[in-house]
């Protein structure tokens, strides 16, 4: 039975309003990425970074999924055992269209949780402050902290994500500039693959691609799903 793997970036929900990464120069809302997102910024930059994250879950709040979330949670609902979704979004545009939370894996995190520092235990915070919420973990004590991959920490989901990626027979990637994940790498473990960016990435090399789409992801999403579709059908 064929295997699908849907791999998703910033790109993909740039159209809901929520901005991407390096498209702006490697600021992510103004933000130097060293301040707010790296191994280590909680303990020197701990409010700069508790308030980056709570103003990100401000401004999702209200923002609404796009066409491209819509029809990858139909698909993947369509062929729950073929489809495996995983984003490096930590944004919540894909539960909002439909997805449950056992049918996506976010790589990086998930804004709407927060965790213990100590004991790790995961807290639904859904759109509150943190410091609105609860102020240190009801189990042990220790200190929470957004639930976000930061650069330089492990991330347990990769593990994961390598073993799909080593039985997956079609990999589709959308909305990513490779910059973390090196998806020219991944395009090369499968037998067909996909890529959808707005534009050339100087981290991808895409005639490694199957096929290689450059524009937006909703103009570019009923022609993926077709293909996603087709591929199930007959592989
Ligand atoms: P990135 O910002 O580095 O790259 C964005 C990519 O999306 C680019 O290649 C661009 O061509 C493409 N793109 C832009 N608009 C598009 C559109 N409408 N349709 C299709 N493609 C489009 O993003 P990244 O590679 O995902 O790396 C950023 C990291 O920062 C991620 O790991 C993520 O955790 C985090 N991040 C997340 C969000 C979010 O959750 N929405 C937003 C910003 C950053």
């Amino acid at each position: 039975m064929a295997k699908v793997l849907i791999l998703s970036g910033a790109g993909i929900s740039a159209e809901s309003g929520i901005s991407t990464f390096r498209d702006s120069d490697g600021l992510w809302e103004n933000h130097k990425i060293e301040d707010v997102c790296t191994v280590g910024c909680l303990d020197v930059n701990e409010e700069a970074t508790k308030n980056f994250y709570d103003a990100r879950r401000a401004d999702i709040k209200d923002k609404k999924p796009n066409y491209a979330h819509k029809l990858i949670v139909q698909i993947k609902q369509k062929y729950p055992n073929d489809i495996y979704v995983f984003t490096q979004n930590i944004d919540d545009m894909f539960e909002k269209a439909g997805i449950k939370k056992n049918e996506i894996i976010h790589l990086h995190g998930y804004l709407l949780e927060i965790r213990c520092r100590k004991c790790e235990k995961l807290y639904e915070i859904g759109y509150q402050k943190q410091d609105d919420f609860l102020d240190d973990c009801i189990s042990c004590g220790g200190k929470l902290r957004p639930h976000i991959v930061f650069f330089g920490e492990n991330a347990p989901m990769y593990e994961v994500l390598n073993y799909e990626l080593n039985t997956c027979d079609l990999i589709v990637v959308i909305g990513t500039s490779s910059n973390v994940l090196d998806v020219t790498y991944f395009a090369q473990l499968v037998d067909k693959s996909i890529l959808n960016n707005l534009e050339p990435s100087d981290a991808i090399d895409d005639t490694y691609f199957t096929k290689v789409i450059y524009a937006p992801a909703t103009q570019a999403i009923a022609e993926i799903t077709e293909y996603i579709e087709y591929f199930i059908e007959n592989n």
